[in-house]
């Protein structure tokens, strides 16, 4: 299945490199350093021999949307290259939080009192068992268009979030996520998140993550700042019908 030449391999190596084509040009179009935006590989519905022909072609840090199917391919991963990161980029509910906080090194959508809750107690005990090293990462995902049903913190209620997270031993608070709504402009909305970045870098300047960016509109984020992409589509493929 996973034949180092076979062909979803060279498939998954060429879109790869044109992601990666792309995202170079978008950060040399900005004047940014070459390397200043990290190509986190969404693998979401798609199965553990693919994350497998990714790691052989090179890729290291991964996405994924949704327990229990990402701990189901973690498991069924197993053994891989030092230096290999998953990050949560999708929902998260409560009671999954202990979960993730075994594998991921990143939750990028962290947009409630209760889910920073349950996330720094999931952390704090993954610590103790010696299941993490580090404390868990938090991007805060923040709504631009205020509204409530597509996740994301109010910008208004963006400060306490941020300091509850900050009071956490098991967390640290590296930044901030948006995903764009797809009315109006990417550009637009990747100029708004930047303004509200703008503002919450004064109250914490350590916190300089900018998770923006998917297979569409990765150069509008990283013309804005963006300091991650998250890419599924362009890399992988459409994403398969059938769950699993
Ligand atoms: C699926 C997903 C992506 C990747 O989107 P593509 O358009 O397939 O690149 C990025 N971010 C989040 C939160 C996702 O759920």
């Amino acid at each position: 299945m996973t034949d180092e030449a076979d062909e979803r391999t060279r498939e998954l190596a060429r879109h790869h490199a044109a992601v990666r084509d792309r995202l170079e040009a978008a950060i040399a179009a900005a004047g940014r350093s070459p390397g200043s935006v990290e190509l986190l590989v969404v693998t979401k519905f798609f199965p553990a021999d693919d994350v497998r022909r990714l790691i052989h072609l090179g890729v290291r840090e991964f996405g994924e949307s949704r327990e229990p199917e990402a701990s189901r391919k973690l498991a069924e991963l197993g053994d891989r290259p030092a230096g290999t990161v998953f990050d949560m980029i999708g929902t998260v509910q409560s009671k999954k939080a202990g979960t993730v906080a075994g594998w991921a090194r990143t939750v990028h959508s962290v947009d409630r009192d209760k889910l920073v809750d349950a996330l720094s107690r999931g952390a704090t005990a993954a610590l103790d068992a010696g299941a993490r090293t580090d404390p868990l990462g938090v991007l805060l995902q923040v709504s631009l268009d205020g509204d409530p049903h597509r996740g994301g913190v109010l910008v208004e209620d963006l400060p306490e979030l941020a300091n509850r997270v900050v009071a956490e031993p098991g967390l640290t608070l590296r930044g901030l996520m948006v995903i764009a709504p797809l009315d109006g402009t990417a550009d637009r909305w990747m100029a708004r998140t930047a303004e509200i970045r703008e503002g919450f870098l004064r109250d914490h300047p350590e916190a300089d993550e900018l998770s923006a960016g998917m297979s569409g509109d990765l150069e509008a984020a990283v013309a804005h700042g963006s300091t991650c992409v998250r890419v599924g589509t362009a890399i992988m493929g459409p994403r398969p019908l059938i769950s699993h």
